[in-house]
């Protein structure tokens, strides 16, 4: 399919996705980003596509999309078009990359893990690159196989308003650093590759969870650089387990039960909203209810909540 297919008719005011990497199953954690794109997305009368990010693609596991694919499709999950893959996108995201090299805004970057340990790291949590490659590679540098590629960061801030959790300002340089866009294995970054492809399908409202709040301004940034519209955000609290951690597919989180509507109830919970009286016994009838029941205004303007026990 090329990028011109899949941009979204006049008609279409809003568009949103789900984009899970193939790393795991589904578990409760990317349950309740699915549910809240989802639903916002059948209340808004809109569209909702699904992309695979298996651009990490050694961090990708056999078998976790057709199990992703599978879980969403018994919990009545139903997206527009075909499945999009990272994986077979990279010549867009190349292309992007000779975009933003023309305007001189990549560098080579040949710093190695080892010495990139000592980085500061800034308030957002991030290693602030120093900058050690920006101005060219050192002689000694230049001769070493394989570079990645970094974006420079401007100084001035990047703002923009979030559905639920308001204005949010970052200035890039201080707060991040020049950051990669292609890493020195050759693989494009998620940061370039969401950019890419959000606009590529025409995304007009994302919805995710609210640890890549942080990563929203480096996307806006990239899709002004390219020229890219920037869609609309709403951040929904991440699930996190007993111990604080984000509950990842990683890290080993429990998958969710085919067919379990329980687990839909329980993300539905999660994201405070509204339930019926009754609950529905079946999953068709949760999504009837949803549709006409979802209210952004009632997710809880938290970054993190703790998962709720036996989902
Ligand atoms: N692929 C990312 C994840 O699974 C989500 C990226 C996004 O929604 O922008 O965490």
């Amino acid at each position: 399919m090329t990028d011109v297919d899949a941009a979204p008719s006049a008609r279409v005011r809003y568009r949103g996705r789900f984009a899970p990497s193939p790393t795991g199953p589904l578990h409760f954690g990317s349950l309740v980003a699915a549910v809240a794109s989802y639903a916002d997305a059948l209340a808004a009368g809109g569209e909702w596509l699904l992309r695979i990010e298996d651009v990490d693609m050694p961090r990708s596991r056999p078998g976790a999309e057709a199990a992703i694919l599978a879980t969403l499709e018994t919990l009545g999950f139903e997206w527009d078009g075909p499945v999009w893959r990272q994986s077979e996108r990279v010549a867009s995201y190349a292309d992007a990359l000779e975009r933003l090299l023309a305007q001189r805004l990549v560098y080579p970057c040949a710093c190695t893990r080892a010495e990139r340990a000592h980085d500061r790291v800034g308030r957002i949590g991030e290693r602030i690159y120093p900058g050690t490659c920006a101005n060219g590679l050192a002689a000694e540098r230049g001769t070493r196989p394989r570079a990645a590629m970094r974006v420079r960061t401007p100084a001035t801030p990047v703002a923009f308003v979030d559905r639920r959790f308001g204005a949010i300002e970052q200035v890039l340089a201080a707060d991040v650093g020049d950051f990669v866009v292609r890493r020195s294995d050759g693989l494009f970054a998620y940061q370039l590759a969401v950019v890419v492809d959000d606009a590529a399908q025409g995304i007009t409202d994302v919805v995710r969870g609210a640890d890549l709040l942080t990563s929203t301004p480096r996307q806006i940034f990239l899709q002004r650089a390219l020229g890219l519209p920037t869609p609309r955000y709403l951040h929904v609290p991440v699930a996190i387990d007993a111990h604080g951690h984000k509950l990842s597919k990683q890290s080993g989180a429990a998958a969710i039960q085919r067919g379990a509507l329980h687990s839909l109830i329980a993300a539905w919970h999660f994201l405070d909203q509204r339930t019926p009286d009754e609950h529905p016994a079946r999953i068709g009838e949760f999504w009837t209810w949803a549709r006409t029941n979802w209210r952004a205004a009632r997710l809880p303007p938290a970054l993190m909540l703790p998962a709720p026990a036996l989902v």
